[in-house]
Order: structure tokens, then sequence, then C-alpha cells
């Protein structure tokens, strides 16, 4: 620390942190970018990283993973939230009129795979766990009952009563087909509206679109469940109505039913999954009781969240690690076992759930939309980077070309990641940010 402080280049060292907005894992790159003029072939403005501190130039991690880098992963919540409000309410080029398009909040949930501790609330007051007055006793010989009312920060939550009667193998299936499983209620959902409109499938899409936004969300218990904002439009999108015959009651119904229909199998163990009975289908409102920015709120905070809530590992799982060693606890062990076991089957090769027994088998996207839904994650990041490039030029870091007539060569390779204990003592004091509360092992 006292070493970067006091080098010659400080300054430079800490506008490149500040520019970085406290990421805590910047990537490392050199390398250089020269701006030539197209006509005449004449070098207009070189920059190169030599000059730099180090040699190198530190841009942010962008990860989505809270865990690992917690101001890139607000950027990317800050981002998802616009994402899914302009799809709402408009905006970030989506027409406001898409705010009178029927619109649903939809949870979607996984099956049981045992009787976990759970904590209930009803009026305030915290309920029983599990009580049972003719409880019975497993092959193992647990009673299947808890009575004690468990506090929020309760470790055990989310972990079986009887760990050797808990369906291990169901529930990382589950996690690992899910994705397919969203992809089937997509179509039936098209299906059925389809149908209740007394449509085809083709005469359908002439007429109405319908648009996703969807979350995955870890459950204490180490299953996924998704969050999906669910849009009615037009045949051209958010940009046209949806035909007037089209209601949100009639969106609920074919929802209710897609849900409790579609099917995925996982052939070679004979197991067949499908979604939980638990069901939620709510209409989002510009003022009722679901608002469009509490969906966009809540959508976007389980987007930077991974699996890790449910206490497994924020990394991958390698060949070579003592599963017993790991500083897990019983519950994620066990999935992640599981995980290693089923991975080396090789009829279950395609799932991949080796890579991903981090993830206790879940190997989808954390956030996805159908194309039509809004903006991309992509044009938000362009819209950003492009304002700090206006930025550049007005503060005269970068002169100003008529783009059609400058040819840009750029030259990057990568060179590290991350910032010694030090230099993150002082990057959270530039920034403003927390630091690790292990002190870090960047
Ligand atoms: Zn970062
Ligand atoms: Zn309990
Ligand atoms: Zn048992």
């Amino acid at each position: 620390m006292i070493d970067r402080f006091n080098h010659p280049d400080y300054n430079r060292w800490a506008a490149q942190i500040k520019r970085s907005g406290g990421c805590r894992q910047p990537i490392h790159l050199r390398g250089k970018v020269e701006h030539y003029d197209q006509a005449t072939g004449e070098l207009l403005h070189r920059y190169t990283t030599r000059t730099e501190p180090d040699g190198i130039l530190r841009v942010p991690c962008k990860t989505r993973r809270a865990s690992r880098c917690p101001a890139c992963a607000e950027t990317y919540r800050a981002d998802t939230y616009q994402l899914v409000r302009a799809g709402l309410v408009g905006g970030k080029g989506v027409p406001e009129t898409v705010s009178a398009h029927p619109c649903l909040f939809v949870t979607l949930t996984a099956p049981s795979f045992g009787a976990v501790h759970v904590r209930r609330e009803k009026s305030g007051k915290v309920l029983p766990c599990h009580a049972r007055r003719n409880a019975e006793t497993c092959p193992h010989g647990q009673v299947m009952s808890c009575t004690r009312r468990h506090s929020a920060d309760d470790t055990c939550l989310g972990e079986p009563l009887c760990p050797d009667c808990y369906d291990y193998e169901g529930s990382v299936l589950f996690n690992a087909v899910s994705p397919e499983l969203w992809r089937r209620f997509t179509e039936a959902l098209r299906r059925r509206f389809a149908k209740l409109s007394g449509l085809t499938l083709k005469a359908l899409r002439e007429q109405a679109v319908i648009s996703f936004a969807k979350v995955a969300e870890y459950q204490r218990r180490g299953v996924v469940h998704f969050h999906a904002v669910i849009r009615l439009d037009g045949p051209d999108g958010p940009t046209s109505p949806p035909p007037a015959w089209a209601s949100a009651d009639a969106l609920a119904d074919a929802v209710q039913h897609a849900a409790s229909v579609v099917t995925t199998d996982v052939k070679p163990l004979g197991r067949t999954f499908r979604w939980g009975s638990q069901l939620d289908v709510r209409r989002i409102t510009m003022d009722g009781d679901l608002t469009d920015q509490a969906v966009a709120a809540y959508i976007a905070k389980y987007a930077t969240k991974a699996a890790e809530c449910v206490g497994t590992l924020d990394r991958r799982i390698q060949p070579l690690d003592d599963l017993d060693a790991l500083p897990i606890r019983p519950h994620a062990r066990r999935l992640i076992a599981e995980c290693m076991r089923l991975g080396a089957l090789d009829d279950l090769a395609d799932l991949r759930l080796t890579q991903w027994a981090h993830m206790l088998g879940f190997r989808g996207h954390f956030s996805t939309k159908s194309r039509r839904y809004s903006t991309t994650l992509g044009k938000l990041r362009a819209a950003r980077e492009e304002h700090m490039r206006a930025e550049n030029i007005t503060t005269g870091r970068l002169p100003l070309f008529d783009e059609d007539t400058v040819l840009v060569i750029a030259h990057w390779e990568y060179a590290g990641q991350g910032l010694s204990a030090g230099e993150l003592l002082l990057a959270a004091a530039i920034t403003g940010t927390q630091l690790p509360a292990d002190g870090g092992d960047v």
C-alpha cells in the first residue's frame, strides 16, 4: 500500500481505479489503440498502456455475482433493473404505450424432494416448522416432525429433516433440466393461448406475441425456481398494441395450464420432472399491489445472486478437490457429491453435471429474456461506453473525429487480474466501496 501510494504515478493509478468504479478484481489489459485518417493514412491519435502505471490499463471485471465483485454486480443489477423496467413502462427505446399491454408476474417453483426445515409466518407470527401429531419415523430412525420456530438466519433452513431420505438425485437433476422445462413451458403457453383464442399458432403470431424476461433464484434447499415477467404484445412486439380480444385473464389461464402440463424426462434414469404445485400468477399494474417498479427491483436483485446463498462454493469444483474438506454445510456437500456421481455416468454426459456441481447442477443463464421483451444489456453497456467516450472527448482525452473517416486499430492482450491486498485498501478508500470480509484473496 505504501509503495503504491508513494509511487510517482499514483495519481494516474488512482484515476484508473476510480474509472473502474470500485471493481474488486479489475482485468489488466496491455495494448494500444490507434486512430488513422482513412483518406491519408495519417496517424491522428495513439493511446498505449506503455505509459500507464505498470504498463497496464485496469478495467472492470463486469461480473454479475455480488459475492465476487459488489461494484460490478451493482452495475449489472442496475442494468437488469432498467431492462426489466423498460419492458414494463417503456424507455430505452421501448414506447411508453407498452404499459397498457397485459402483463403478469409469474413464479414457477420446483417440486418437493423431501421435507426440509422451513420458516413460516402467519400474520407476523412464526409458526412451527413441521408440526405433525402422529409423525412417522423414517427408515433411518428420524421422526419426520420439527416443532421449532426457526429464526430467519437459522442455518438449518432448507436442509432436510432426514438427509438419507432426501431425493438428492431428483434435486440436482431438476436444476439440470429446468432450462429445458422453462423452454417447454413457453412453447406450451403460446400453444394454449392460441387454442383459448380459437387460433392456430401461426394465426396467433400474426396478431400477438408473448414476451418474457426471467430470473432464476436458488431456494435455500438448493433448487432453482423462476420469476418471470410475461407480457402480451401486438404482432410487432412492444411497439404494437395487442388485439382487443387478448386479455390478461386469458393469458393467466394459459400460464396456469402450461405450467401444469409440461414435463421433461431424464430417460437414462427413467425420471420425469415437472414444476412444483406452488404456482404464483399475479397481474402487474402501474399502481396496484404489484407495481412495475417492485417487479423490476425484485428481478434485478436476484440477477446478482447465485448458488452461494445456499452455502455452496463460489467456484468450480476441481477434480482434485477433497469434497469432505470443503468449507460448506453438509446439505450443499451432498448436493455437490450427487452432481459428481451423476456427472460420471456416460448416459448423462450432456447434462455436464461435473462442471456445474458448484451450481448444484444448474447451468442455465440467471436472467434471460425473449428477443422482443425490451432493450438488451449490450445496448445499455454500449450507451454507457458512448457516454464515457463523449466525456473523454469533452475533457480532452480523446480527440473528436468523424467516425466514418477514421480507421481505429486496437490491439489488446490480457495481462492478469486483481489488486494486491494493499491496493485493495487504497481502492476501497478512493471509491468508497467495502472491503471483502476476509480481507481479500485477490
Ligand atoms: Zn468488478
Ligand atoms: Zn425445522
Ligand atoms: Zn430417513
